[in-house]
């Protein structure tokens, strides 16, 4: 077996373990970061939780090698979407191997990547490091990228300054280099409860929303008719869609409450705030209209989620390290869905998306990933170690937290 396949084969266990802690984004992750920090020990590899603020949930970084500037980051999320109501043919939460396949919740998106540079401890522990790899593990990636500014702001505080931020999301081992940012919305129109027949003596809070969810329809098409031709994104352009509508009680029932979710994906350089000015601006109105009638009805807005996009660098250190890593000559690629790569991006570090497994199985039933990608990930592992022995001057950011 070549040291490659060792590697790998190492990976596929690790693997095996990693997918069998449920970490829906729901529950805890404390017993998966438990056994990482487990197997970083094994090594005499210090590491440290960055908590969540109830505790219940932990960001782990850990680094191998000097404490030296121009150091890489192995980042990746430690939890997975949930399984409810999809139909697996296999256990979601046990690898099982079929047709040179993987099988499990997490297998592509992405715990692979985490089980590969979990099984290149030793590799990185024994190598002489020039410059340190440092693993950035977070938590509540999959509802909001939640956890990641508490574990940049820890990086920037704590780390010296690093010349690139690799961040294992499946991109079938090519180079990622942009993605939409997202932000979403939680809108509460509350009205007055009457009998159906009775309109003139309630406010429907359902027929105030449909003015809303209208303007938002139109919003989208226009975004989509709008959208510069030339956009590297598929589909180009921002757009905007309504994800959860739920409002009223019964058909005689003048609707005390309704409640919707909208998502709005964002490229690089575009103003999300600016181009809900609109809305906001009929939020008012339909506010205002509510308020004049009764005083306990409106509308209440609040963001629940902001995703910074992530731009192409010019000359990025960290795209150029990960296409030497991966092979990857390719052409320049962006991602339409939104990952943590835009927040270490806003925080001053040059970053790339890049690991194995591909975004197509993220997030179904049946998960998969090609075992192919597990070796090619496990080669990427071991030429990552190779040029951080090299005397390679890389410039190297210091991150800014917040
Ligand atoms: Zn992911």
């Amino acid at each position: 077996m070549s040291s490659t396949e060792q590697l790998a084969t190492r990976a596929i266990e690790v693997l095996t373990d990693l997918v069998g802690f449920d970490t829906t984004s729901r529950d805890s992750n404390l017993e998966l970061i438990g056994y990482v920090e487990r197997q970083l020990a094994a090594y005499g590899i210090a590491s440290r939780r960055v908590p969540n603020p109830e505790g219940t949930k932990a960001n782990l970084i850990a680094t191998i090698g000097p404490m030296a500037p121009g150091g890489v980051v192995l980042s990746g999320h430690t939890d997975v979407v949930p399984v409810d109501g999809q139909p697996w043919t296999s256990d979601p939460w046990v690898v099982t191997r079929r047709d040179g396949k993987l099988y499990g919740r997490g297998t592509s998106d992405m715990k692979s990547f985490l089980a590969l540079a979990i099984a290149a401890l030793p590799r990185f522990a024994d190598a002489p490091l020039k410059r340190p790899i440092h693993l950035a593990f977070s938590y509540d990636e999959e509802v909001g990228c939640l956890g990641a500014p508490f574990l940049i702001e820890e990086l920037a505080r704590s780390v010296p300054p690093i010349a690139a931020v690799l961040v294992g999301e499946p991109t079938d081992m090519q180079a990622i280099s942009g993605h939409k940012g997202i932000t979403s919305y939680k809108v509460t129109v509350t009205g007055h409860e009457a009998h159906s027949s009775l309109t003139h003596m309630g406010a429907s809070a359902n027929m105030a929303a449909i003015r809303l969810l209208s303007y938002l329809l139109g919003l989208s098409e226009h975004l989509a008719a709008s959208a510069d031709p030339a956009s590297p994104f598929v589909p180009r352009g921002a757009s905007l869609t309504v994800g959860q509508i739920n409002g009223g009680t019964a058909v005689n029932i003048l609707a005390r409450e309704c409640v919707f979710i909208f998502d709005l994906r964002t490229e690089p350089g575009m103003d999300a705030r600016a181009l809900l000015n609109g809305f906001f601006e009929e939020v008012r109105l339909v506010d205002a209209a509510l308020n004049t009638r009764f005083a306990h009805t409106g509308v209440v807005v609040e963001r629940r989620s902001l995703t910074p996009a992530f731009a192409p660098e010019d000359g990025g250190v960290a795209e150029a390290m990960a296409r030497r890593l991966a092979g990857d000559n390719g052409p320049l690629r962006v991602a339409p869905y939104a990952a943590e790569a835009g927040q270490f991006q806003a925080a001053g570090f040059s970053t790339v998306i890049c690991g194995p497994g591909s975004i197509d199985q993220a997030h179904q039933p049946d998960e998969f990933i090609e075992i192919s990608q597990i070796e090619r990930g496990a080669a990427f592992m071991e030429r990552l170690v190779e040029m951080m022995c090299e005397d390679l001057p890389l410039p190297a950011r210091r991150g800014e937290a917040g």
